[in-house]
């Protein structure tokens, strides 16, 4: 049996590698968070043909970002898989700041603790687990999809070719070369799909070093098992991210300033400085490291690139997009790696598969640049400042202008908190954001803003959910209509048109009281080859509380239509007989849906 002909390849050489195929609507390169997120959303899609590249010879094993938002669970949920993560993961209740003491600075000393996460922004916690599992996730998903999508793996992008008006031409190291409608680079920091576009990343040199390491180790340290922030007077500064599975401890240590044009490679620095560093800074506790899991030294800088999609006309409908860290990197102080990259890909995934199945004009893919370089944009601006926080020494004296106090990094970090659990995206008016109609009707549903859930009952089985999580990222727009006391308004938004969208009431008053046969027929739609009726369409308030019509300051009166994207961000809130309104709102990107009215 011979085998490694064409280079080394890992596993079981019996069963054949699948070659690339030569020619897909939709090229994705790189399966790290963001690769998969898209990927995954795209294979629901079994019309699209769709290949996903990766240079590595298998799935990530361990490592690399950890720390998963609010707002990330959120999307799993979509997914389907936000349970199994939140019950493999460790969760961020609170975080603890260490400081020096101020009696023997040599020794830290537990300085203050706040909620992580403020109460009521989200149904859903902040974990941290392995990336690795995240990734494991995503490729369940995607085998398990109608497309039976699989990563094609040790296949490196070398370069692509624009056709002129026809596919993109992408080679890779192995000689082989797929023509695709559409390239996406989800291929990390050095991307070679950004670099093919002639774009860079520009910013702040990578010249800060950190080190990382996951370790089992015995210490004395109290507060092991929570995130926490340490201050050391002379020895650096640590972050302790406790994870999975009850032992396991992610360090983060801020190494020295790399020089310029200077890489960690060049320098000695190895685990047992990680190790050494740590011992240091959490002085007097002791730190006796039994087994290192995975570790790292990295350099990072704040760097952006000025455009996210590219196309042979500059101004024509986007063929080529990056996403993830090929348009964007930063510290990981704020735990924010992996979940702007699998927003940013859940973002695009909707738009590329509603243009190329025709539910939508070509001009929406312009959206996905400006929504998310904005969003980037912020990402870099808050990183900048809170590294330049985490980094410096702690103040000495008032006068003292190179040192910060810790308790202006703890208020700088609390302040923040909605950033960095992902919920404070709101995107501008376009033609997919609505400016903002009738806003008042539904305060709590903040237009450009993700779909803030709440918990509902549905009607049909009084069944206790929360609302947001009907939504599966399956690419279809929701209009969730809040009705009036009398439901006038509500059957008059049945009766007009159904719009293609995924329509959802809520109702006032008990479940006790109504009648699902009295509601409108488009309540009570006939689905599938066998006609069978949806029951999943209307809820009201769970009488267990809170009342989602105060908890999201829905007007009682007047009731609101609110209209959702497929990537869970408020469209639009306008009155229920706004039917016209939000049909014209539709219209104004070509939205037709090919996914059933029901
Ligand atoms: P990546 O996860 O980088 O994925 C890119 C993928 O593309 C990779 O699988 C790569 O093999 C593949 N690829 C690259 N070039 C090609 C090519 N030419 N052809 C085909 N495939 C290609 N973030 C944190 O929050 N905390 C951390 O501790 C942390 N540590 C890190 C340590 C290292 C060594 C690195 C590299 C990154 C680390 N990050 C960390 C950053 C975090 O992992 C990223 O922000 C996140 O993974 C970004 O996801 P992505 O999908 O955009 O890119």
């Amino acid at each position: 049996m011979q085998f490694h002909r064409d280079g080394f390849r890992p596993g079981d050489p019996r069963i054949a590698d699948r070659p690339l195929p030569t020619d897909v609507d939709v090229l994705v390169v790189g399966s790290g968070p963001a690769g998969l997120t898209l990927a995954a959303q795209l294979s629901v899609f079994p019309e699209l043909r769709v290949a996903l590249a990766e240079a590595k010879p298998g799935p990530m094993q361990l490592g690399q970002a950890d720390g998963i938002a609010c707002r990330t669970v959120e999307m799993f949920e979509a997914f389907g898989f936000a349970r199994d993560v939140m019950d493999e993961a460790y969760w961020v209740n609170e975080v603890v700041f260490w400081k020096p003491d101020p009696d023997d600075p040599r020794r830290i000393r537990r300085n203050d603790r706040i909620l992580d996460v403020e109460p009521g922004l989200s149904e859903m916690p902040h974990l941290i687990l392995n990336q690795a599992r995240i990734h494991d996730r995503f490729l369940e998903f995607m085998a398990n999809s109608q497309s039976r999508l699989e990563p094609h793996y040790g296949r490196r992008l070398v370069d692509l070719e624009w056709g002129d008006d026809g596919p993109v031409t992408a080679r890779f190291d192995t000689g082989e070369a797929v023509r695709a409608g559409v390239v996406v680079g989800c291929d990390g920091a050095r991307s070679q799909v950004r670099r093919s576009l002639g774009y860079e990343l520009v910013g702040d040199a990578a010249n800060q070093a950190w080190g990382v390491m996951d370790v089992l180790a015995v210490t004395d340290f109290p507060d092991i098992r929570y995130k926490a922030v340490i201050h050391s007077a002379d020895e650096g500064n640590l972050l302790v991210i406790p994870r999975e599975g009850g032992h396991l401890v992610r360090l983060y240590i801020e190494l020295d300033e790399l020089a310029a044009d200077q890489r960690v490679a060049d320098t000695s620095l190895g685990l047992d400085d990680l190790i050494a560093t740590a011992g240091r800074i959490l002085a007097p506790f002791e730190l006796d490291v039994k087994e290192v899991a995975w570790w790292s030294i990295y350099e990072i800088g704040q760097r952006l690139c000025d455009r996210f999609d590219g196309a042979p006309d500059p101004d024509g409908v986007p063929r080529v997009f990056i996403a993830g860290d090929a348009c964007h990197t930063h510290s990981p102080k704020a735990g924010q790696g992996m979940n702007v990259s699998v927003r940013d890909a859940f973002n695009l995934g909707w738009k590329l598969a509603a243009v190329l199945r025709g539910e939508a004009g070509p001009d929406l893919l312009h959206t996905y640049g400006a929504e998310r370089r904005a969003v980037a944009q912020e990402l870099i601006d808050f990183d900048r400042r809170l590294a330049a926080m985490f980094s410096a020494p702690p103040k000495t004296s008032p006068d003292d202008p190179d040192g910060v106090d810790p308790a202006d990094f703890q208020a700088y970090f609390q302040q923040q908190g909605r950033f960095t659990a992902g919920v404070a995206t709101r995107y501008e008016p376009s033609t997919i954001t609505a400016a903002g109609p009738a806003q008042e009707l539904a305060t709590g549903f903040e237009v450009g803003t993700r779909f803030h859930s709440a918990p509902v009952l549905r009607v049909a089985d009084g069944r206790p959910l929360h609302l947001g999580h009907v939504a599966r990222a399956d690419g279809r727009w929701r209009l969730y209509a809040f009705a009036d006391p009398d439901r006038a308004g509500l059957e008059r938004l049945c009766a007009a048109a159904p719009l293609g969208v995924d329509l959802r009431a809520i109702l006032q008053g008990s479940h006790h009281d109504i009648e699902l046969g009295d509601l409108p027929a488009a309540l009570r739609p006939a689905t599938g080859r066998l006609g069978l009726i949806d029951y999943e369409k209307v809820f009201v308030a769970d009488p267990a509380g809170p009342d989602v019509f105060d908890l999201r300051g829905v007007d009682r009166e007047r009731g609101a239509a609110v209209l959702v994207r497929p990537d869970q961000h408020v469209a639009g809130v306008w009155p229920l007989d706004a039917v016209a309104e939000i049909a014209a709102f539709l219209d104004g990107f070509g939205y037709s849906s090919s996914n059933g009215a029901a």
